[in-house]
């Protein structure tokens, strides 16, 4: 698929990696629709690919919600008249020891920080799924949906909700790149390492040190390298149901 005027749906697009997905689309010439909970980031996000010449546009949705959701993908195509492309990136993280022992205190990771992982890393991710694929077959657009998963799928100390909801999208990459060739779309994946993005930002210099070093190519890797992968799938006709690992060899 040519990125020039396609239009891609990207949600989490006002910071860190979707931000930096959007501008590096943009800079390929696609129309980016930019799904948020922060108006204010959305607006800065859609503003930088503007100054790339691109039509871009904010929308506010909460992707676990199905009703915003609906309205949501509803209102882009009106909006676009089109959709080609969804990078499902939106995520949240809320750590935390399933079972933890201290000073003889038993706690246990709430239901709620539980719950609200899953609805949108995981149930979010199908409902922006379900929703453009819909419409992608409504309106006989060719397209291609990208799952951002992580590292953590393969399991992670504190992350039970996260590796879950995680390695769910991984794994729904390939029934719904089995359900959906049939309509023309394919749907991919990228489980990206340790990141540099805000949420690594706040780790204290020692811990991101010690993570670093653990990592055979020595260095953190940067949004810009997620986004060229995201173009890489977007773009390459043959690829689907597969899962990109961009960890610089952590899991070797
Ligand atoms: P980030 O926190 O900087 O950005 C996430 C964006 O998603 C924010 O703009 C936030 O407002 C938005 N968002 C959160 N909940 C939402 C909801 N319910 N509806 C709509 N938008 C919502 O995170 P990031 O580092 O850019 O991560 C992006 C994705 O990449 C996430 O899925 C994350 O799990 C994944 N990931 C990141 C790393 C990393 O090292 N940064 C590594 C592996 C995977």
């Amino acid at each position: 698929m040519q990125l020039q005027d396609k239009v891609i749906v990207i949600t989490g697009g006002g910071q860190g990696l979707g931000r930096a997905m959007a501008e590096y689309l943009a800079g390929k010439g696609a129309k980016l629709a930019l799904v948020d909970l922060n108006q204010e980031r959305l607006d800065e996000a859609v503003a930088a690919c503007k100054a790339a010449g691109v039509e871009a546009r904010a929308y506010i949705c909460n992707v676990a919600n199905e009703e915003q959701v609906v309205h949501t993908v509803g209102q882009i195509a009106d909006d676009f008249g089109a959709i080609n492309g969804l990078v499902n990136n939106a995520g949240i993280i809320r750590d935390g020891l399933t079972i933890k022992v201290k000073d003889g205190e038993l706690s246990k990771m709430s239901l709620a920080q539980w719950q609200s992982v899953i609805d949108v890393n995981l149930t979010g991710v199908f409902l922006c799924t379900r929703e453009v694929a819909a419409k992608m077959i409504e309106l006989k657009n060719e397209g291609a949906v990208i799952n951002i998963s992580s590292i953590s799928r393969a399991g992670n100390m504190g992350q039970a909700n996260y590796s879950a909801a995680k390695a769910g999208v991984a794994a729904d990459t390939v029934t719904w790149a089995k359900e959906l060739a049939r309509y023309g779309i394919r749907v991919g994946c990228i489980a990206p390492g340790f990141i540099e993005t805000e949420i690594l930002a706040a780790m204290k210099p020692e811990a991101l040190d010690k993570m670093t070093s653990g990592i055979p190519l020595r260095r953190l890797g940067k949004p810009q390298e997620i986004a060229h992968s995201v173009a890489y799938i977007l773009e390459n006709d043959y690829f689907t149901g597969r899962v990109l690992e961009l960890d610089g060899g952590l899991r070797l």
